[in-house]
């Protein structure tokens, strides 16, 4: 997505050698009509998909996984994160999954009550960046659990030089990016053609 593209690199803030903050658009402050043209962008390429729903997490997914929602006409759910990794065995009303976070270094556990995602269900993933692919394989791993279906994975930036993408290909799964990142860095962001 060509427009992405310029806004990243207008307002993208890299940190150290792995991390893109995008705050003026997207993790902070939101663009909401620049957020409404990507949901639209995912909506172009997954509209064939059957999707009945769409599962982002919090925080940064909501906007994004907000506006590709109303243009499918589907409800939108979200995951909710807990910093204890280990699972509440006893909240049997919860589909629960352990999920590694690249950003904090540390394991979470990311919640969604049952009622939200139901046998049956095509299940769009949406997220802000895709990393290592912990969080997109702990979603998936949620609607699984439920006896759904992953229609996709819709991801906003893909860091291409980390391995998120082979681990959601190897898990089988559709994955589209509106803006792959190859490198960051002396030469300014570079993104793949
Ligand atoms: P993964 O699970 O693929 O390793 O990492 C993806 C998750 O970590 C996303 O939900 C996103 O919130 C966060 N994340 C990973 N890398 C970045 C980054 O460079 N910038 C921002 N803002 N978030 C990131």
């Amino acid at each position: 997505m060509k427009r992405l593209k310029e806004r990243i690199v207008k307002d993208g803030k890299v940190i150290g050698t792995e991390i893109l903050k995008v705050d003026n658009f997207l993790n902070h402050q939101v663009d909401v009509p620049f957020i409404d043209e990507i949901g639209k962008a995912f909506y172009e390429l997954f509209k064939d998909a059957g999707v009945t729903r769409i599962l982002t997490i919090e925080a940064s997914g909501i906007p994004v996984a907000f506006a590709a929602a109303r243009f499918f006409g589907v409800p939108m759910v979200y995951a909710k994160k807990f910093p204890n990794a280990v699972k509440d065995e006893s909240a049997e009303h919860l589909y629960q999954s352990e999920v590694y976070s690249f950003t904090k270094q540390a394991s979470y556990n990311i919640r969604v009550t049952k009622e939200y995602i139901r046998p049956g269900d095509k299940i769009l993933i949406i997220d802000d960046f895709l990393a290592n692919g912990k969080a997109a394989a702990g979603l998936a791993d949620i609607v699984h659990q439920a006896g759904a279906e992953v229609a996709g994975i819709g991801i906003v930036i893909e860091k291409g030089f980390q391995n998120g993408r082979q681990t959601v290909e190897t898990l089988g799964y559709r994955i589209e990016s509106l803006a792959i990142v190859d490198s960051m860095g002396e030469n300014g962001i570079v993104f793949r053609e």
